[in-house]
C-alpha cells in the first residue's frame, strides 16, 4: 500500500517553541534520525532547550519574550535559511494558530499538527459544538452561537435555569470563563468576559453553557493518519486542577466502568473520524457524578499531559505525530499501529506538574537563580524538564512549568507512592516550588481511590497545610 503514498522525508525539524516541550520534540527527532532546530528569544540565551539541539537561531532581536516566538514570518525565514522540512510547534504560542499553518503550508514546509481547517474549527468553542452535535455525541446544554444580547442570555437561563458558566468563545489555558449563579449576576458577568475575552483572545465572542456541579474532566487522545484512519490511545483524568488548570493528570481513570471507557472513548474516535482530523489531538469531556458525559473541547495539538498516555500504552505519540506529518499510515511499521485493539493500557501513570509557584503565597510565581538542585528519579519514573539545574535563571517571562513528573506502575497506588517518593526526593533552592502541596495531593486518601473531581483543590483547606 505504500507505494501508493506519498512519502515525505524529514531530514530537520525546527521546533517553534521553547522549554520542556522542545526538548521532547528533540529527543523523538533524534531518535528518528532527524536532524533538530531550536529557536530561542534574547531573554532565552541560556535556556537549556537552546543547547538540546543540533542548530539554535537567536530570533526576535529587540523584541519582547513571548513576541519572538510568535514572530511567524521570522520563524519561517529562519526555517528557509537553513532547510528545515517540517515545523513542530508543541504546545501553546503559534501551536494552535491557523495562519502559522496556512503559512507553512504556502512555503512548502510541513506543520506537524492537524489542517489548518482543523484548527480554525477547534479554535472555536461554538465551532466545535456545533461539530460535536453533528457527529452526534453529547454536549453540554448551551447555546447553539455566541450570544448577542443579554435577552439571549436570559432565554437560555430560562429555560436551563443557573448555575451557568459563560465561555470565550476562543478561550483557553482556564481563561475567560465566568460561573453565573443567579439572574443578579448575569449581565454585569456577560460584560466584563466580553471585555476580557476580547482583550486575552481578541475576539469578544462569548457563549453560555451549563455549569456542570463537580463534575470530572476526562479527555481522550486520539491519533488519525491522512487516509481517514484513526484510533483512541484511551483516557486521561485531569480532574485534579486550580483555576481551571490541571496540576495532576492520571491515567487511565480509576473509577470510570468498561462500558463508560468504551463509550467516551469511542465518542472522541467518532468526532474526530467525522471531522477528518489528521494527527495527534485530545478531546475533552466533562462526566458528572451519574455517569453521564458531555463534549467541552478538542485540543487540536500535543498537550502537556501526554506523557502520561505514553507511559501505558507504550506509544511515543510525539513520534506518530512526524510520521503521520511525514504521510505514514498508522498501519505501517513507521508508526506500527495495525487496528485499535493493538493498544493496550498497561498499569497506572501520574503526572505532577512541578512549578515555580509559592503555594504558601497563592501560588504567585516565583523567580530567581536556582542555587541547588537535586532530583528526584529511579525505577517507572520520567522527568521532562526545560530549564532546571544549578544556575538555572527562572524568569517571570514564561509559564511557571519546571519539571513534569511522571511515575508509572502496575497498580495506582504504587504509582502514587512513587510520586510521593520522587518529590520527596527533589531539593531545590533558589525558588519557591509547589512541590510540597503536590506531596499533599497525592497522599490524599481520596486521591488515592479515586474519589476526586474538578472542585478537590477548593474543598480541602489541607492540602495547603
Ligand atoms: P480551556 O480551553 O480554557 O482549558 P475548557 O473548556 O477545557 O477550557 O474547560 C476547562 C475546565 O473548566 C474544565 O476542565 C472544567 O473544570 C471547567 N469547566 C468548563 N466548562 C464547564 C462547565 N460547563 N461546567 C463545569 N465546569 C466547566
Amino acid at each position: 500500500m505504500s507505494n501508493v503514498r506519498k512519502i515525505r522525508t524529514f531530514k530537520k525539524i525546527l521546533v517553534a517553541n521553547r522549554g520542556e516541550i522542545a526538548i521532547r520534540v528533540f529527543r523523538a527527532c533524534t531518535e528518528l534520525n532527524i536532524q533538530t532546530v531550536a529557536i530561542y528569544s534574547e531573554q532565552d540565551n541560556l535556556a537549556l532547550h537552546r543547547f538540546k539541539a543540533d542548530e539554535a537561531y537567536l530570533i526576535g532581536k529587540g523584541k519582547g519574550p513571548i513576541e519572538a516566538y510568535l514572530d511567524i514570518e521570522e520563524i519561517l525565514e529562519v526555517a528557509k535559511r537553513h532547510d528545515v522540512d517540517a515545523i513542530h510547534p508543541g504546545y501553546g504560542f503559534l501551536a494552535e494558530n491557523e495562519q502559522f499553518a496556512k503559512r507553512c503550508e504556502e512555503e512548502n514546509i510541513v506543520f506537524i499538527g492537524p489542517k489548518s481547517e482543523h484548527i480554525r474549527m477547534f479554535g472555536d468553542k461554538v465551532i466545535a459544538r456545533q461539530m460535536a452535535i453533528q457527529a452526534e455525541i453529547p454536549v453540554i446544554p448551551g447555546t447553539s452561537e455566541p450570544i448577542a444580547s443579554l435577552q439571549e442570555a436570559m432565554l437560555f437561563t430560562k429555560e436551563h435555569g443557573y448555575p451557568v458558566i459563560i465561555k470565550a468563545a476562543s478561550g483557553g489555558g482556564g481563561r475567560g470563563m465566568r460561573i453565573v449563579r443567579n439572574a443578579d449576576e448575569l449581565q454585569p458577568a456577560l460584560e466584563r468576559a466580553r471585555s476580557e475575552a476580547k482583550s486575552a483572545f481578541g475576539n469578544e465572542a462569548v457563549y453560555v453553557e451549563k455549569y456542570l456541579e463537580n463534575p470530572k474532566h476526562i479527555e481522550v487522545q486520539v491519533l488519525a493518519d491522512s487516509y481517514g484512519h484513526a484510533v483512541h490511545l484511551y483516557e486521561r483524568d485531569c480532574s485534579i486542577q486550580r483555576r481551571y488548570q490541571k496540576v495532576v493528570e492520571v491515567a487511565p481513570s480509576l473509577t470510570l466502568s468498561d462500558e463508560q471507557r468504551n463509550s467516551i472513548c469511542e465518542s472522541a474516535l467518532q468526532l474526530a473520524v467525522k471531522s477528518g482530523y489528521i494527527n495527534a489531538g485530545t478531546v475533552e469531556f466533562l462526566v458528572t457524578g451519574d455517569g453521564s458525559f458531555y463534549f467541552i473541547e478538542v485540543n487540536p495539538r500535543i498537550q502537556v499531559e501526554h506523557t502520561i498516555t505514553e507511559l501505558i500504552t507504550d506509544i511515543d505519540i510525539v513520534q506518530s505525530q512526524i510520521r503521520i506529518a511525514q504521510g505514514y499510515a498508522l498501519s505501517d511499521e513507521q508508526i506500527g499501529i495495525p487496528s485499535q485493539s493493538a493498544i493496550r493500557i498497561n498499569g497506572f501513570a501520574i503526572q505532577s506538574r512541578v512549578t515555580t509557584e509559592d503555594p504558601d503565597r497563592g501560588f504567585v510565581p516565583d523567580t530567581g537563580r536556582i542555587v541547588a538542585y537535586r532530583s528526584g528519579g529511579g525505577f517507572g519514573v520520567r522527568l521532562d524538564t526545560g530549564n532546571s539545574g544549578v544556575g538555572a535563571n527562572i524568569t517571570p517571562h514564561y509559564d511557571s512549568l519546571l519539571v513534569k513528573v511522571s511515575t508509572y506502575a502496575n497498580t495506582f497506588e504504587q504509582a502514587a507512592r512513587k510520586m510521593l517518593r520522587t518529590l520527596k526526593e527533589f531539593r531545590i533552592r533558589g525558588v519557591k516550588t509547589n512541590i510540597p502541596f503536590l506531596e499533599n495531593v497525592v497522599q490524599h486518601p481520596d486521591f488515592l481511590v479515586g474519589n476526586y473531581n474538578t472542585s478537590f483543590i477548593d474543598t480541602k483547606p489541607e492540602l495547603f497545610e
